[in-house]
């Protein structure tokens, strides 16, 4: 006989409840608030992020990769930030309560809280369209912002870029790709590694950090924005993901620069501080590139700061700048 759909109590109580406590945590789920216990001298950072079904992620996807995706992506916020994981909230809107669905969620979300060691406390659900709301907070010692940057500082990328972007059209159905390739492409999509042990190796170094979610050029933009100054980047030195390269051919490149979702940093460093930061880098076992250098704000009428790109002594220019949400 087929089980009844659980109400909210029951999601919580058959999904969550056992979800782990670490860090800080006075009393968890189960009450109208959780009690939390911030970590002596140090801040909190606190960030939310929204995933739609059929937007953010295919509405039939496996519930287990997107929960662990969803909370790697607000895990890579944290990153950004240096900051370590502590707890997180889920809002959840479910068409129908659908056990099996839920299971694999809670599977999906639970493994992914333990591996980067943060606790659930607090969730609600509700009847709606498939949406995923997760809020994250961490504690940080040394902040990495977006607002400290200036000219002569070095641009660094964490890693490899354009695979989640190459990858989507495989997630979609929109492309076949050998089982091989299709594994890399489920890998690269829903398995972003926030980078946590890098923000670790630079802070106090950089002058300013965020982690790539709507592309490295759109992104790059936001830290000549806020830090008021721009950006030249050498394309010939972009790491450009070997999947992105197998699956996109001659377009990886601008996958690499204008594609979402890898979720590696981008970070700048003063030129007196790049030995040292490379170095910590390499103690961990990281190998970060740079990418190009940051210059005075030029005149014009662009508002925001500017990136410009250069490819084997020409202008190089994205055929589309990046994600824009609306
Ligand atoms: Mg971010």
């Amino acid at each position: 006989m087929k089980q009844a759909a659980p109400g909210e109590f029951e999601i919580i109580r058959d999904y969550f409840a056992d979800a782990p406590r670490g860090e800080g945590v006075v009393l968890g789920i189960g009450d109208d608030c959780a009690l939390l216990e911030p970590p002596v001298g140090r801040q909190l950072a606190t960030t939310v992020d929204t995933l739609v079904a059929g937007r953010h992620f295919p509405a039939d996807a496996d519930p287990a990769l997107v929960a662990g995706r969803a909370l790697r992506v607000n895990l890579s916020d944290l990153a950004a930030m240096n900051a370590r994981p502590l707890w997180f909230t889920l809002a959840l809107t479910l068409p129908e309560s659908d056990r099996e669905w839920l299971q694999g969620f809670a599977d999906g979300l639970l493994q992914t809280a333990r591996e980067y060691g943060i606790s659930l406390v607090g969730g609600d659900t509700t009847k709606g369209p498939l949406t995923i709301t997760i809020q994250v907070t961490g504690s940080v010692a040394t902040p990495l912002r977006r607002d400290g940057a200036g000219p002569g500082d070095a641009v660094f990328v964490s890693g490899p870029l354009g695979a989640a972007a190459a990858a989507l059209p495989v997630i979609l159905g929109e492309r076949p790709a050998a089982p091989a390739l299709e594994a890399q492409a489920v890998n690269a999509y829903y398995h972003p590694e926030p980078q946590l042990a890098l923000a670790e190796a630079i802070a106090g170094l950089a002058s300013a950090a965020l982690d790539i979610s709507d592309g490295l050029l759109a992104d790059l933009g936001h830290i000549c924005a806020r830090s008021g100054v721009d950006a030249e980047l050498d394309m010939a030195k972009i790491p450009v993901a070997s999947l992105a390269r197998e699956l996109a051919g001659p377009e990886a490149l601008e996958l690499a620069a204008t594609g979402g979702d890898d979720y590696q940093l981008c970070f700048t460093v003063p030129e007196g501080k790049v030995e040292e930061a490379i170095d910590h880098c390499r103690q961990r076992g990281l190998t970060p590139v740079r990418i190009g250098t940051l210059v005075e704000r030029g005149t014009g009428p662009a508002a925001g700061g500017r990136v410009r790109c250069h490819l084997e002594g020409e202008e190089w220019r994205a055929r589309r700048p990046g994600y824009t949400h609306f």
